[in-house]
């Protein structure tokens, strides 16, 4: 979204056109952009035509209530942004709707009313920016309204719409947003490989009983984002999936999440810490036989360590104030304690990370009695970093 299109005041419109009014309106728009939801990024009084008064109400139709603008989440409203638009004066059987995408946090919905007496038989097609594909084809009964989410038929940032329909109709496009978290529970048994790019081998191993307590986790954090507007995108569909430590990464990127939270636990740990990539090269001697030295994208880890510290701050206080937990603080990965032998470094995945990445550590034991604990912990970690 850009500062110049929600900043601008409305464009005067000649008089006159649809019929409007020349009495000027006075119209105060306030437009509210990302974080400062409660601080006015523009704000727009001036006497307007009538016409140019409509306008602006469609401009100030499209919302943004500051995702991530950081409450506690007990009291957190959704992170979600949605559009609206104003109705047709008539049907027609062709509807050309050149916004939409559905990449990323983005919904975009075509909704079809059929105010008319005979069954419309409506078919669309989708113009992408990766070329046409077929949208929805259905048969809308008389005075009904169907809805589509264009998502189930194109994954883009560019998503327009061609719709004909046998009888005059009404279109519409709703377009919503919701930012994606990538969730990723640790450990799987997954086969040796080096990557070709690295020199780093992917391979990640059955911890138990982690494993199974940290996707268990997951699995509860997942639902109380949700229920906070997030959608969540887990690395793994059950606890043993056999996902690697780079596919995870890729998940995250593919998903263009906001952040991919990598959950363990410990028994040697003594209180919850969050762990951060370093600068420094992942120098692998163990696992990179070719001497190849790896490094996390400069911008992808200072975005790491930023949101690292957010998310460990909300944690921690959630988990001090429900369980009375200590502060393991929040640390840079240690290295050179992991990835020898086979198995590559755990985190590695930070190497293939396109997003900002960091890693949940809590006491095994502590972990498994506090399951839940944890999970809404995570949640206010993750509202407060958004
Ligand atoms: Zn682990």
């Amino acid at each position: 979204m850009q500062q110049e299109v929600w900043g601008a005041p409305p464009h005067p419109l000649p008089p006159r056109l649809f019929g409007a009014a020349e009495r000027p309106l006075l119209v105060e728009l306030t437009l509210m952009r990302g974080r400062e939801a409660a601080r006015p990024c523009a704000a727009v009084r001036r006497a307007l035509p009538a016409v140019a008064a409509v306008a602006a109400l469609a401009l100030a139709s499209v919302l943004f209530p500051a995702a991530g603008a950081g409450p506690a989440p007990a009291a957190a409203a959704p992170a979600i942004w949605a559009h609206d638009s104003v109705g047709a004066v008539s049907p027609s059987q062709v509807w050309y709707l050149a916004e939409g995408a559905t990449a990323g946090d983005f919904e975009t919905w075509l909704l079809v009313q059929n105010p008319g007496e005979v069954p419309a038989e409506i078919d669309v097609k989708l113009h992408t920016g990766e070329g046409e594909r077929q949208g929805p084809h259905d048969t809308v009964p008389p005075r009904t309204r169907r809805s589509y989410d264009l998502g189930e038929y194109a994954e883009s940032y560019h998503v327009s719409s061609l719709v004909t329909a046998s009888a005059g109709v009404v279109c519409e496009r709703a377009m919503y947003g919701r930012p994606v978290v990538c969730l990723d529970p640790g450990h799987a048994a997954t086969p040796s490989q080096i990557d070709p790019e690295t020199g780093i081998n992917t391979q990640d191993w059955i911890n138990e009983p982690e494993i199974g307590i940290v996707y268990d986790i997951a699995v509860r954090a997942k639902a109380v984002l949700e229920a906070h507007g997030v959608r969540v995108v887990m690395t793994k569909a059950s606890a043993y999936d056999p996902v690697n430590l780079k596919r995870r990464a890729e998940i995250a990127n593919q998903a263009r999440a906001r952040m991919i939270v990598h959950i363990h636990a410990d028994p040697g740990l003594s209180a919850p810490t969050t762990l951060y990539p370093g600068p420094a090269p992942y120098d692998w001697k163990a696992n990179t036989e070719t001497g190849r030295v790896a490094r996390i994208d400069p911008a992808v880890q200072a975005a790491s360590e930023a949101a690292a510290r957010r998310f460990h701050a909300a944690m921690v206080a959630y988990l001090r104030q429900a369980e009375g937990t200590g502060d393991g603080g929040v640390v840079v990965e240690n290295r050179g304690t992991t990835g020898t032998g086979n198995y590559g470094p755990i985190f590695s995945y930070d190497i293939w990370s396109e997003v900002p990445t960091f890693t949940l550590e809590n006491n095994l034991a502590f972990a498994d009695a506090h399951r839940q604990e944890i999970a809404e912990a995570v949640a206010a970690g993750v509202l407060s970093s958004l």
